[in-house]
């Protein structure tokens, strides 16, 4: 059973106004230690809504970790009511060993609500889920591209869901792809569960990014402002894109590519997105923008196979995407949008396509 006195946390008291720092016994270790999920549970004095914020549920995405370590030592946040729970690190093993996986090669975030008589990874999530996923109102699971690819920030969440919506476009990102997400996933077992869940997609794997933390910082003090368990209103994000309609497209040769968009670009139909040639130079073929849409990823490695994903782009409606296009030209450069584009551009070398 769920604990379900609020002052009771894994078994320790955390009184209101209080922090306490805690640990989840969630697994063995092949010598037989105990391995543990260090927590802070953070209460603010009056009552309110209980939040989970996750990261490295894929053990190698701890972008998010650096956000709410930012969080646990800085304190940018004051917590006047509800309770934070803040987990640096879900997957702890896969974290071991810098891995998105688990040891028995099994994806936690496919592993959800899991099962307590199930694998090493069922048996991690039943308990991770029961023990903390269960008690929460909210969550915000943050993550990062896959390896070798990097994202420009972006809320997921089901949109058809009025809360979690209205959760969702609190957060003030630009950019919110629609969707239930994958089965098993976190996000998805804890909506079906009551707990309305969103991630944020951001930066890449094994790196903490300082405008990535600061765009989660943003993001996770809005959604607390919009839950009135901190003060201040949340802010506004400088355009706003809903959309279920993604798309990667794949490189058709292998090659080398030269890039000619970054993460968070606005791209038009049969634009160039990249060039394909082959190790002296000789090009094969332009990768282009099938549609008009604005770039959420890309990959970093620029050596290709046929098939490789080079460039997630989203589809939103022509007039919503002439708006933003028109909001990003009066963006300021230090804008965090516009710090956080020019960082992730830094990961890949753009170059004007060869006329
Ligand atoms: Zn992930």
């Amino acid at each position: 059973m769920p604990e379900t006195d609020p002052s009771s946390w894994l078994g320790q008291r955390v009184e209101p106004g209080q922090g306490a720092s805690l640990s989840l016994t969630i697994s063995e270790s092949y010598a037989g230690d105990h391995i543990t999920v260090p927590m802070h549970v953070w209460r603010g004095r009056d009552e309110g809504p209980v939040v989970a914020i996750t990261a490295a549920v894929h053990g190698d995405e701890i972008n998010g970790t650096g956000a709410i370590r930012h969080i646990i030592r800085e304190q940018p946040l004051e917590i006047t009511a509800g309770t934070l729970v803040l987990v640096p690190v879900v997957n702890i093993l896969g974290f071991e060993r810098h891995t998105r996986y688990l040891p028995d090669r099994r994806d936690l975030n496919r592993s959800f609500p899991g099962t307590k008589e199930g694998s090493l990874a069922s048996r991690m999530a039943s308990g991770f889920f029961r023990k903390v996923i269960k008690r929460c109102d909210y969550c915000i699971d943050l993550h990062t591209a896959a390896v070798r690819r990097t994202n420009f920030p972006n809320v997921r969440a089901d949109m058809r869901d009025e809360r979690l919506a209205a959760f969702a476009r609190a957060f003030g990102a630009e950019l919110i792809v629609a969707g239930v997400g994958p089965k098993g996933s976190l996000r998805n077992a804890a909506c079906k569960a009551g707990c309305a869940t969103l991630i944020l997609e951001a930066g890449e794997v094994w790196k903490v990014e300082p405008t990535v933390v600061e765009y989660a910082v943003r993001g996770i003090r809005n959604c607390l402002r919009f839950l009135g368990m901190t003060p201040g209103e949340p802010e506004e994000p400088a355009y706003r894109i809903e959309t279920d309609a993604t798309k990667w497209v794949r490189a058709h040769h292998g090659g080398f590519l030269e890039f000619h968009v970054a993460p968070g670009d606005i791209v038009e139909s049969d634009e160039p997105i990249a060039t394909n040639a082959d190790l002296v130079g000789q090009e094969q073929n332009i990768i282009r923008a099938p549609r008009d849409g604005i770039v959420l990823g890309m990959t970093t490695m620029p050596s290709v196979a046929p098939g490789d994903p080079v460039c997630h782009i989203a589809f939103p409606r022509a007039a919503t995407l002439r708006r933003a296009e028109i909001a990003v030209d009066a963006l300021r450069d230090h804008s965090l949008h516009e710090r956080v584009r020019a960082d992730l551009a830094r990961s890949i070398r753009v170059t004007q396509e060869s006329p």
